[in-house]
């Protein structure tokens, strides 16, 4: 059967077996058979973009998030915005008796909110005309079209082919196969092509024929490049006896995006680790990547940061997301009010250049910033680039690694050997373009009191000191790597090794108990814990110290609680008595308690949230505690029993950490 006649139920039907199949030989196998019974024209192209969403660049972003699309769902289906399903939708993450296993995966929400309005009959869809919608879904502008799109899905489908539209739409079909397996399958060589090229339509046009072996192909200027990868490793130590014998160098891992230059004369792409061509950054970089970029066609790989040059360094944390972004916003409105005011009062304190509103990248930025601030207006991102523009706020590339130079990839080279041609190509230029090469690039600003942000170290000691530095200094980890590797697509086998702090997902929220408090409450301070695990059927009987915490709630909100608790305070007299048996703190002197909760049963939990980090604890019980948390509210609908263990909490961290 052609393939776009092919009925996106018989797609749907693989789909859940798939997801049900333990066999991964099995999950493949019924892959191949699909593939050879539905796609005989061998046009694949229209079926495994369905399989492979998130590797699909031919389609444009379809700008729905689950937040948006619970929304237009909602409206889809013509529900009320405060009625129990839509509530459901919204609150998909959240879980509860309702919700209950769903709760965390959409589509799943989703469907249960579907099945009560849709039919069980297939809507008989083809393959094609799922393609076409999803194209138009994709080009609508905004949200009205796309929930005109999706109610007409709504129309052709039953729920639990919506319920596979969902998560093409999201980008995440959670089949429990790998891309890799996929691929494979598909043809031998699909990975390896995929991997420089990064265009799915062009290997599934390339590769029609499984018994043709393809030629290994190389990387070319204008593709992306599917990037090199870190494995994670747990400690220095780790990192240091798997790197044996080689010549290391460690880097700082920069909190940044990764970009991939490619420049061929004029043209110049920024291509994101997820092969998306970023033009915004053109506005920003090209100028300068012409003129200290010297020679005629290269890649470079590195990360796009965010220099603030009143500062001399790179932007705040997280200034690369969406919480950074407000307070760029802030810093913008500021500065703009600032350059109008000097503009309006003191025009004579102005250089001739800035009185003509030079709109060309210039240092001097009162005027300029100002003509860029009125031309900013429609989202965070092109607020980003308008900065980068600017005077205050640029865009940085840290160039860490060379892939391709003048008309040869030079990928198989050693790291060391791309490091020299780096140097030899790239003309840093201090806070706008430069190079991490030990001795060398972004070091050679190496001063006294300036950071480094790349050595070659000689033993595991050296890089435990520059992990703790960096921790210290807020940044992501570090990045270790073989001087002696060469650059491989997609690789993640272990040439380059990364150690970070451990992290939670952010927005976890996690429910403590109150253990004790700072005494008198002027600044409130709760000492929080974990609860031992209890063995089944029974409530805990210990509580573990974990952090101490008392931003975020309202003065009423936190007189509330300490009313509430007050009756069962007792004061602790060091050293005479011991804590408690039922809990269990340090003697570190910095945790020296005041007033106890006088036993967990009569204490309150606090549902707090935290920086996505989590730092090793020698001052709290626990193995772990927080990085500046933050009490999200307090939870009087919660038994004191119904706290966090600490095995569930150490679990949670080791999932938020993946690879
Ligand atoms: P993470 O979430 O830890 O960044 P990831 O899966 O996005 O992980 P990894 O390959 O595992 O990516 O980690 C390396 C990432 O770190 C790169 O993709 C890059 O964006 C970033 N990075 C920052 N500094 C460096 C550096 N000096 N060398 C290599 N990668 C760096």
């Amino acid at each position: 059967m052609a393939t776009e006649q092919t009925k996106f139920s018989v797609m749907c039907s693989l789909f859940n077996w798939t997801q049900r199949a333990k066999s991964p030989a099995k999950k493949r196998a019924k892959f191949r058979k699909f593939l050879d019974s539905f796609c005989a024209d061998r046009n694949f192209f229209p079926a495994i973009r369905l399989v492979l969403p998130n590797l699909d660049r031919e389609r444009g972003s379809y700008g729905l998030k689950e937040s948006v699309l619970a929304i237009s769902l909602i409206d889809a289906l013509g529900m009320s915005r405060d009625s129990e399903d839509a509530l459901r939708l919204i609150n998909w993450r959240k879980g509860g008796a309702k919700t209950g296993a769903n709760a965390g995966n959409f589509a799943l929400v989703a469907t249960e909110v579907l099945q009560r309005r849709q039919g069980t009959a297939s809507g008989g869809l083809t393959i094609k005309e799922v393609n076409d919608l999803l194209d138009q879904l994709a080009a609508s502008e905004n949200r009205a079209e796309k929930t005109q799109v999706l109610s007409t899905f709504i129309q052709k489908t039953n729920a639990q082919e919506m319920k596979w539209i969902i998560m093409i739409v999201l980008k995440d079909l959670k089949l429990g196969i790998s891309e890799k397996s996929i691929f494979h399958e598909f043809h031998p060589d699909a990975e390896d092509l995929f991997n420089v090229t990064c265009d799915l339509k062009l290997v599934c046009e390339k590769l029609r024929d499984r018994n043709q072996r393809h030629k290994r192909q190389d990387i070319e200027v204008g593709k992306a490049v599917r990037p090199q990868l870190a494995k994670r490793v747990a400690n220095a130590a780790e990192a240091w006896k798997k790197l044996h014998g080689k010549e290391v160098v460690v880097e700082c891992k920069f909190d940044g995006d990764r970009i991939q230059i490619h420049k061929n004369g004029t043209e110049i792409h920024f291509f994101s680790r997820n092969f998306l061509d970023h033009s915004e950054y053109a506005h920003a970089m090209s100028e300068i990547i012409q003129q200290n970029i010297l020679v005629d066609r290269c890649i470079l790989d590195g990360e796009m940061l965010v220099w603030d040059s009143s500062l001399n360094r790179f932007a705040e944390f997280g200034s690369n997301q969406e919480i950074g972004m407000h307070l760029y916003f802030c810093l913008a409105t500021l500065k703009l009010l600032f350059s109008v005011l000097v503009t309006i009062f003191f025009p004579s304190l102005l250089q001739p250049r800035q009185q003509g509103m030079d709109l060309t990248v210039t240092d001097s930025y009162a005027v300029s910033f100002y003509l860029n601030g009125l031309a900013v207006n429609s989202s965070y991102l092109e607020l980003r680039c308008r900065f980068g523009f600017s005077g205050w706020m640029n865009w940085l590339d840290v160039a860490f690694d060379i892939l391709y130079f003048g008309d040869t990839s030079v990928i198989h080279q050693t790291l060391k050997e791309r490091h020299e041609i780096l140097r030899k190509v790239v003309r840093p230029l201090k806070g706008r373009l430069e190079i991490l090469v030990p001795n060398g690039g972004l070091n050679s600003h190496c001063s006294s009191g300036e950071p480094c942000w790349s050595f070659i170290a000689h033993n595991v000691d050296e890089v435990e000191k520059f992990f703790k530095e960096t921790i210290e200094n807020r940044d992501e980890g570090i990045v270790i790597k073989d001087l002696g590797s060469k650059w491989e697509p997609s690789d993640r086998s272990g040439k380059w090794l990364k150690l970070k702090p451990e992290y939670i997902q952010a927005g976890t929220d996690l429910d403590v108990l109150i253990i004790e408090t700072c005494f008198p409450f002027q600044v409130a301070q709760f000492l929080v814990g974990l609860a031992e695990r209890p063995s089944p059927n029974t409530h805990p009987k210990r509580f573990i110290s974990f952090c101490r915490v008392g931003t975020g709630l309202s003065d009423d909100e936190l007189d509330a609680l300490v009313t509430k608790l007050k009756p069962y305070f007792r004061k602790y007299e060091y050293p005479k008595k011991r804590p408690p048996s039922f809990y269990q703190v340090t003697n570190h002197s910095k945790e020296r308690p005041d007033v106890w909760v006088d036993s967990p049963e009569k204490s309150i939990i606090l549902s707090i949230t935290s920086d996505i980090r989590t730092i090793e604890s020698e001052v709290f019980a626990a193995p772990y505690s927080l990085r500046f948390p933050r009490i999200d509210r307090v939870r009087y609908d919660k038994a004191w029993y119904e706290c966090l263990d600490v095995q569930s909490f150490i679990e949670l961290v080791q999932s938020s950490n993946g690879t």
